[in-house]
């Protein structure tokens, strides 16, 4: 079995910023590689496993998207040998100040270790007042101008290089945690599969660039056209300031998300499963695009039905983003039972309702 933690932390010890996704979709498809029949590169580089179906050919497919990019940042000026900065998503500026990263140096490729920096309030100009901007901000590499503009050149990758952190209460903290646990999760559900036969073609996903464009999501599922997807990815979880009805607490099962977005008949029936199986589960409701990749999927060729699974994160878009190890694990298992509990004649089944 794989030991999540180690491998969640390896996960999130390699950078792949949103568009630039190269070095974790490497370490994923090695990870992936001893789990399924086939596995490639989309031509935009989303990383597609086929796990064979025991049905007869040509048999129905379920596709599992997980993204695999991450939030970041990227260098907008040189100024004095310090970096300007520009944000890779949505990334959420208010924690920035302090945080380690690393710029990765085009120049020189070079990875250098740098710290985001906010100058002291008094010297800002006055309209700052409270609000921290993303125009105020700097990264320091400790290099001279001249060392500076040697190695770095604008549009260079900034990642967040603080190590993750196993804290009480079996919670993992770290950044890219959103999205690198559902990749962790959807691992699990392959490895589960090694010992259970299922009729359907798994095609185990993992895309580029939610983030900021939806491009893997739409492209692999207008190239794989799968019968149906579930699409995993992480959602606000309770804590301090945070208890609306938006957000969901941590540790206490698998959110199953409805709305607009969702196919209310899978819905049904993973709610339906995840009560079979004893897996705590709640609902989150989504108003209309999810904003996750289940959007792109859904809307893709003639409609795709499509179900998102949740697990919650504390502290999302923050370089410490934290989730229960718990939720992965029940993700993981919910994912492969319903991979196997799909009959042959399953999507004739499906109605709108
Ligand atoms: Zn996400």
């Amino acid at each position: 079995m794989t030991e999540i933690p180690l491998f969640l932390k390896s996960l999130i010890s390699v950078s792949g910023l949103s568009g630039y996704e190269a070095p974790v979709a490497d370490l994923i498809k090695e990870r992936w590689r001893p789990f399924v029949d086939e596995i490639s590169l989309s031509r935009v580089g989303s990383l597609h496993g086929l796990k064979r179906g025991t049905g007869k050919s040509p048999r129905p497919s379920l596709m599992v998207a997980t993204h695999m990019d991450a939030i970041g940042m990227q260098v907008s000026q040189l100024v004095d040998g310090f970096l300007h900065i520009a944000p890779v998503g949505g990334i959420d500026v208010r924690v920035l100040p302090g945080a380690e990263v690393t710029v990765h140096a085009s120049r020189s490729n070079e990875e250098l270790p740098g710290v985001v920096v906010l100058p002291p309030a008094r010297f800002l100009p006055e309209s700052a007042g409270d609000k921290i901007l993303i125009e105020h901000l700097l990264v320091d590499t400790g290099l001279l101008p001249r060392e500076v503009t040697k190695k770095v050149c604008i549009g260079d990758l900034v990642s967040f290089a603080n190590p993750p952190l196993e804290l009480a209460g079996d919670v993992l903290s770290g950044h890219t945690v959103d999205n690198r646990a559902s990749i962790a999760a959807l691992t699990i559900c392959l490895e589960e599969l090694q010992n259970k036969p299922h009729v359907w073609d798994l095609w185990a996903v993992a895309t580029v660039q939610e983030e900021t464009t939806y491009l893997g999501a739409y492209t692999s599922s207008f190239a794989l056209r799968p019968q149906m997807a579930i699409v995993v990815d992480g959602t606000f979880a309770k804590g301090p300031g945070a208890n609306g009805w938006q957000t969901s607490a941590m540790g206490k099962g698998v959110g199953l998300c409805i709305g607009p977005n969702m196919h209310p008949f899978l819905h049904k029936k993973l709610k339906e499963l995840a009560d079979r199986l004893e897996i705590p589960w709640f609902l989150d409701v989504s108003l209309g695009d999810s904003g996750t990749d289940a959007f792109a999927v859904q809307v893709t060729a003639e409609g795709i039905p499509t179900a998102l699974v949740e697990f919650p994160i504390r502290y999302m878009h923050t370089p410490v983003e934290s989730v229960s190890l718990k939720d992965i694990q029940r993700v993981g298992r919910l994912l492969a039972e319903f991979v196997t509990s799909l009959e042959e004649d399953f999507f004739e089944t499906i109605v709108w309702e």
